[in-house]
């Protein structure tokens, strides 16, 4: 059976967004379960509810939004080393790829593959979020 979560989904190309329930993500070996505990409103979130020219341009529909949070360690995948179950965390929101010339030179900011949680992945309004232990940030 798929546990079913709520979140918010630009659930239709035009202005708004949607509380609906969703699928609760699952995680990629190398990925983090982060159970969502506090969220906030960023400007590009204001682009995608208005749903503005960029956002028409960039953004999937139907897309579950929100990229600033904090959160605790839900579940891990069977590679993740840094953090653990129960950890408090929050993210870097640039999922990057790891093949272009850049990426592998570790030049991750010009990586020409690099998606968007929240904007073109799966993103954190919402009660769980799955992330590449690459872009988690453990918190104090
Ligand atoms: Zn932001």
């Amino acid at each position: 059976m798929t546990r079913k979560m709520k979140a918010l989904v630009k659930a239709k190309a035009e202005k708004g967004l949607w509380l609906q329930e969703v699928p609760v993500p699952k995680i990629a070996p190398d990925e983090v379960l982060i159970k969502i505990e506090r969220t906030a409103i960023c400007g590009t979130d204001m682009h995608i509810y208005g749903w503005d020219e960029w956002a028409q341009k960039n953004v999937p529909v139907p897309l579950v939004v929100g990229h600033e949070y904090g959160g605790t360690v839900a579940a891990v995948g069977s590679t993740v080393k840094r953090v653990k179950i129960g950890d408090r965390v929050t993210g870097e929101g640039h999922v990057v790829g790891r093949r272009s010339r850049n990426a592998r030179a570790g030049r991750f900011h010009l990586d020409p593959d690099t998606k968007g949680i929240g904007v073109n992945l799966p993103g954190a309004f919402a009660e769980y979020l799955a992330l590449p232990e690459f872009n988690v940030i453990p918190l104090p």
